[in-house]
């Protein structure tokens, strides 16, 4: 099969007019001409761009396949607009049923009456869009039997008024009193959520916990496994596991920590306070990350941590510059997930690290209120993407569905035309390579990510600014046509 199009191979040269597929492989490239030529009898089709293969480097894709099923918040910040909808919604429920939503954007912590009135009859379980908190109703609070006593969890809050009795909120692991007692996502949403991305266009993914092994491992065995999908595990869930590739869709390779929690629940833990004089919050704490980090490394796995506030970021960059020299064996950097908040002083220290930056411009997008809100003064610490471009550590770029809608072109969006600081805009290649090649590189897959001899066939298909199909191990995909 020959593909004809403006061809960005992420690599020397950088642009050409036709690439041969046989196989699984790329066998050559270069002007069209010349490879049909070269090869007169293969198929030729022609579409208006053609990239390596669109990975998206932070999914959650059990979640994602779940929020595909359940009711749709984002956009929503207001309290009584997501109780409406509620409403509306719960009306078609039977009583008793889980009444699922996700993707409000809230500047305060809002009370369960809201949701105890829009849905009389039902559990409500409302998670906010960064994931690090949930809006529950009282009914919700009874079944997983929160009242007065309940003490917070570890690295958890049950948000309370003055009395002492919770109000309906709660923060990081505390979301886990409710989520215990709710219905599990399995298999379903775990491939709802993986056939999605493929139909974007993607041919890799990167996914970051929450989800068991065990459910990937099933859909692996059974060949079901649309894309190529890098496994972090849970902290709570590596020991015993051996890293290595199951099948040849699906690679257990890393290890997630979390130093911090995320801005819109203001958990991000800063240097700086807040206004309201919190700091937020750090999570896993930073000596176990680096004790249970350097076993990981020492069994094979790489380490992946989330750090988004100027404390998180300047503390994990101390770690990782501890544990550098145990990634030598690794073939794989480590990685630091959405470095969201970066001070000056931090800036310098990344360059040599064995590490990559994985970051979701989009995330700037809905965020820009809330940087202004919650860090005045702050805005040109936020998304530092061409700073961190510039350190010459790998970037990879992804949405972290659910938090996000998996659209490449939002990220191409935000990060070209960066909505707080217009000089920390990257280029569309820029993005692009960070979408491919970078991701790649961040995956420790170092023959992926670009078009060039013996490099595998997976492309993404590009009309009008949008992908519309792609290859993947070979195959032409183009989904709706
Ligand atoms: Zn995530």
């Amino acid at each position: 099969m020959i593909l004809t199009g403006e061809v960005l191979t992420m690599s020397e040269p950088a642009e050409v007019e036709a690439v041969y597929l046989e196989g699984d492989r790329i066998a050559d490239l270069g002007q069209a001409a010349d490879l049909s030529a070269r090869y007169p009898k293969a198929k030729k089709l022609s579409f208006e761009q053609i990239t390596p293969g669109l990975h998206d480097a932070h999914t959650h894709p059990l979640h994602w396949g779940e929020a595909l099923g359940i009711l749709d918040l984002a956009g929503v910040t207001d309290p009584r607009e997501a109780a409406e909808r509620v409403a509306r919604y719960a009306k078609n429920q039977p009583a008793g049923a889980w009444v699922r939503g996700a993707g409000y954007l809230l500047r305060d912590y809002p009370s369960s009456v809201l949701l105890d009135e829009a849905a009389p009859h039902n559990p409500v379980f409302l998670r906010s869009r960064d994931f690090h908190s949930c809006w529950v109703n009282q009914q919700a609070l009874n079944l997983a039997h929160i009242n007065t006593q309940t003490p917070n969890p570890e690295g958890g809050v049950v948000v309370r008024d003055a009395s002492g009795s919770p109000t309906g909120y709660l923060l990081e692991q505390a979301q886990g009193l409710v989520l215990e007692v709710m219905p599990k996502a399995g298999l379903t949403e775990l491939e709802r959520g993986l056939r999605d991305l493929a139909r974007r266009g993607y041919t890799a993914t990167h996914h970051m916990g929450l989800c068991s092994l065990e459910l990937a491992e099933t859909l692996a065995k059974a060949h079901k496994i649309p894309l190529r999908l890098w496994w972090a595990l849970d902290r709570a869930h590596w020991q015993g596991v051996q890293p290595g590739w199951r099948g040849d869709c699906l690679e257990v390779a890393a290890v997630k920590f979390f130093v911090d929690g995320a801005l819109g629940s203001r958990t991000a833990w800063m240097v700086e306070p807040y206004p309201d004089t919190t700091h937020g919050m750090a999570l896993d704490a930073l000596e176990d990350i680096r004790s249970e980090g350097q076993r990981a490394l020492e069994a094979g796995f790489s380490m992946v941590a989330h750090a988004i506030g100027t404390r998180a970021v300047k503390g994990l960059l101390e770690v990782f510059g501890d544990l550098a020299p145990l990634t030598q064996a690794l073939q794989r950097p480590l990685r630091m997930e959405h470095v969201q908040h970066v001070r000056d002083e931090e800036i310098s220290k990344f360059a040599g690290l064995p590490l990559a930056i994985s970051m979701q411009p989009m995330h700037a997008l809905a965020d820009t209120v809330l940087v202004q809100h919650h860090l005045p003064s702050k805005e040109r610490e936020a998304f530092r993407f061409l700073d961190l471009w510039n350190t010459g550590l790998p970037m990879a770029l992804g949405s972290d569905a659910p938090v996000a809608e998996p659209d490449v072109r939002l990220n191409l969006e935000a990060a070209t035309h960066h909505p707080l600081t217009p000089a920390q805009s990257l280029s569309p290649w820029q993005v692009l390579w960070a979408h491919t090649r970078g991701a790649a590189l961040a995956a420790g897959w170092n023959e992926h990510g670009l078009i060039g001899p013996e490099a595998p066939a997976d492309l993404t298909l590009w009309e009008g600014g949008k992908p519309i199909g792609r290859v993947f191990r070979g195959e032409l995909e183009l989904p709706g046509v």
